[in-house]
């Protein structure tokens, strides 16, 4: 359930309300908004008796929520913009993400960062701990990864993303990023959720791989239940019969999405292709269908590079990209890219 409050209730009369919400057994969860105060309430199982509420001085509205998540649900809520440095998700602007899939060493990291900035990227990424399908595959930087990606942030100006594996180094991540990532494998980590969810920075979450929506929406309402509403969402491919392709793109999730959710969605055509060569349709595709941003992986000589190589793009692939997204945003009342 959300009480909506009148835009000129006190603060006494919001107070009241949580007080009444506590006496009946369930947790008032204030609901951030710049117009008027919404409060959720939290932990019932079935409708909740809104008589008693209803009359109490200060309330506009009680909606009685009809999706199993509550906090991230477009009922009761104006859309999320989530800003990172200067970026925005879920706004006017068309934030970018772009860099390889991990970073391998200094050099070359460096280098491709100048080179995805140069291009128009509003977001650096780029892997330190890297979930791999084998033991035996490069399983990324650590530590050293995270600070070649900070030393990347100054030099370029952009803030970065990176993706965090486990409990125990969210800590040591969110130092570092500007964006920490959970990644599609540990979408159903609970714990992680959670605890990601009571650090500062926004959070990329990626949906699973044979994901639901509504399971990827029950996710992001494990991270926003702990304090943290900038969650941006990523459409990222599931696993389907299709044996071309790594995973097929849900691009249907985009408008899906929007009806269901104020949070920002964006789509990463890398890892849903798995082929370079489909990446630049499908991230055609995504800003044509409404998502919020893309992620693209990037690499300057995908031949060797240590993980996704096959469907990372050259800088100069990527450019070109840069360019079709700026008149693809621009005629569906959107722009792109920091240097846009
Ligand atoms: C990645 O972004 O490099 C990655 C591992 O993505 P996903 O979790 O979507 O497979
Ligand atoms: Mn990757």
């Amino acid at each position: 359930m959300l009480i909506v409050m009148k835009n000129n209730a006190t603060s006494d009369q919001v107070a009241a309300v949580a007080a009444v919400i506590r006496s009946m057994g369930y947790t008032p969860q204030p609901v951030p908004g710049v117009q008027r105060t919404t409060i959720c309430v939290l932990g019932n199982t079935g409708r909740v008796d809104s008589s008693q509420i209803e009359v109490m001085p200060g309330v506009w509205e009680v909606i009685h929520v009809t999706k199993p998540f509550k906090l991230v649900s477009r009922e009761g809520k104006e859309r999320t913009v989530v800003r990172v440095g200067g970026a925005a998700f879920g706004g006017e602007e068309f934030p970018v993400i772009a860099g390889p899939c991990a970073v391998e060493d200094r050099a070359r990291f460096l280098e491709v960062a100048c080179a995805v900035k140069e291009a128009g990227a509003t977001v650096l990424r780029g892997g330190a701990y890297k979930p791999r399908t084998s033991p035996y595959a490069f399983q990324g930087l650590g530590e050293e990864g995270l600070r070649i990606l900070a030393e990347a942030r100054e030099k370029t100006g952009l803030p970065v993303c990176t993706e965090v594996m486990d409990t125990d180094t969210v800590e040591l991540v969110s130092e570092y990023s500007d964006i920490v990532q959970i990644g599609a494998r540990n979408m159903h980590n609970f714990s992680l959720l959670r605890r990601v969810g009571r650090q500062p920075k926004p959070v990329l979450l990626k949906r699973g791989l044979s994901a639901t929506i509504n399971e990827l929406l029950m996710a992001a309402e494990y991270i926003v239940s702990e304090g943290n509403w900038n969650v941006i969402l990523c459409e990222r491919g599931i696993r389907t019969f299709e044996e071309q392709t790594r995973n097929t793109l849900d691009l249907s999730a985009i408008p899906i999405i929007h009806d269901l959710s104020h949070l920002p969605i964006i789509v990463d055509p890398s890892h849903a292709s798995g082929r370079w060569d489909s990446v630049i349709p499908l991230a055609r595709a995504a800003v044509a269908v409404g998502a919020d941003g893309l992620i693209v992986e990037v690499h300057q000589n995908p031949a060797m590079a240590l993980s996704d190589g096959p469907q990372s793009l050259k800088p100069e692939k990527f450019a070109g990209l840069m360019r079709d997204i700026r008149t693809i945003a621009a005629s569906v009342g959107r722009k792109a890219g920091a240097t846009f």
